[in-house]
């Protein structure tokens, strides 16, 4: 019999989220799953914490986590113009990395055992997987489970034809005097000068009268040094006609854009879960709520005794959408501000958040893909299919 029924490799969002989800679940004898989650102790190899944001209705199992949560967006177009509506159905919502951490560590206590293990490698069975692994102190430690999920980041990274990075940092801010409106978020904002190739916005997530988190985020081949980012942060802050600010944290990354294939199973007994496992949809890097939906998946095969093989978390043909949409601007057939500024001038921001999280259904995506410019993306849509079929047919 393996050590474990289940093997989590990684505590991050993934990692985390699907300890959370196997709380109260039984193997077909009755008995709860026994858990193991693998996270090195804080190092070169862990992230540094973070906030996710995702929407969805109220209601989710993260509500009582929250930071903020807004019902009110906007965006404003690179010509200035403000585009604000209410994100009915959704609402935008805020956690931070360490509340989940904390709580998910807390409640998982009866269930879950903690190894603080650095991960080297995974070798997949046909009873069970084994997982080799170094401890704190150097030494190396190993064990099994009938099933393991790894949400370490992919070494070599699936190869795609297009790879863009979302490259950004916020600064979490302080202000003399009320600057901002805590029930409204600048989801995008258009008007900082734009990058030769991709797009360049700023938002803007407001925790208080006094606080918010500003961030300015490109979409493209390279990311910045962080004095670059903080020219661009400090110019941002100024277009929004801030006060003097004080800066009390900041945040920084690089999340992939790509139209690469992610494949959860890797093996018999082993998976890809998180970014790793396809989460990330390629053309907003938002990842949060893909999790949510692959750990579901997840928890319910493991409980009605199927193999858990964690789904990829978006529609095919929504896959698509976003390689076509990410070619036409990593090759400049599409300027990615005026891309931006008119989809969302001309669609309800609720239905472009649907499409943005794989909610929408495929006649309203025709509709909004006529508002984008259609000769570009038809164009770029075709060379994609031919590059495709290219890539496919044998070499004579
Ligand atoms: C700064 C930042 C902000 C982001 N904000 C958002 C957001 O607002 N909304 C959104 O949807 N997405 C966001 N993302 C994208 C994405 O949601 C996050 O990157 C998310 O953390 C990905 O989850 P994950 O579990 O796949 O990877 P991670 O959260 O990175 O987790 C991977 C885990 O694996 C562990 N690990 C690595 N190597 C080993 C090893 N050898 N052995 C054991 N464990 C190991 C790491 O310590 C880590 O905990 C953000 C990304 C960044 C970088």
């Amino acid at each position: 019999m393996a050590d474990y029924d289940v093997a989590i490799i990684g505590g991050g969002a993934a990692g985390l989220t699907l300890t959370h989800r196997l709380r109260g679940i039984n193997d077909r004898r009755g008995r709860p799953l026994r858990v193991a989650l693998l996270e090195p102790p804080p190092g070169p190899h862990t992230p540094v914490p973070r906030t996710w944001c995702f929407w969805e209705p109220d209601g989710g199992p993260w509500d009582g986590l929250l930071t903020a949560r807004w019902e009110n967006l906007s965006v404003r177009g690179h010509d200035g113009t403000v585009h604000s509506s209410s994100a009915a159905p959704y609402v935008y919502k805020m956690l931070r990395s360490t509340d989940v951490d904390a709580y998910v560590r807390t409640s998982a206590a009866g269930y879950v055992e903690e190894l603080p293990l650095l991960v080297t490698g995974v070798r997949d069975g046909v009873e069970h997987a084994e997982v080799r692994a170094r401890e704190p102190g150097g030494g190396e430690a190993s064990l099994t489970a009938t099933w393991v999920f790894d949400s370490r980041p992919p070494r070599p990274a699936p190869c795609g034809r297009t790879h863009l990075l979302q490259h950004f940092r916020g600064w979490f801010v302080r202000t003399p005097v009320d600057a901002f409106d805590p029930d409204a978020a600048v989801l995008m904002d258009l008007r900082p000068p734009q990058p030769p190739n991709g797009v360049a916005f700023g938002y803007v997530l407001p925790l208080s009268p006094r606080e918010a988190l500003v961030e300015y985020t490109e979409f493209g081949r390279e990311a910045l040094t962080t004095e670059e980012y903080e020219r661009a942060l400090k110019d941002y802050c100024g277009l929004l006609g801030l006060p003097e600010v004080e800066v009390t944290a900041a945040e920084q990354g690089v999340i992939p854009m790509t139209d690469a294939v992610f494949r959860p199973r890797v093996g018999r007994r082993v998976f890809r879960l998180g970014t790793a496992g396809g989460a990330t949809r390629p053309s907003t890097g938002y990842t949060f709520s893909g999790v949510g939906r692959q750990t579901a998946a997840v928890a319910r095969a493991l409980a009605q005794g199927r193999t858990p093989v964690p789904p990829v978390p978006h529609r095919r043909r929504h896959l698509a959408m976003d390689a076509v949409m990410l070619r036409a601007l990593d090759t400049g057939r599409i300027r990615g501000a005026e891309f931006f500024t008119g989809l969302f001038a001309a669609n309800r921001l609720g239905d472009v958040l649907a499409f943005l999280d794989g909610g929408s259904c495929l006649r309203r995506e025709v509709a909004m893909g006529l508002t984008t410019p259609v000769r570009a993306m038809s164009l770029t849509s075709v060379d994609q299919v031919w590059y495709a079929l290219r890539t496919r047919l044998p070499r004579t």
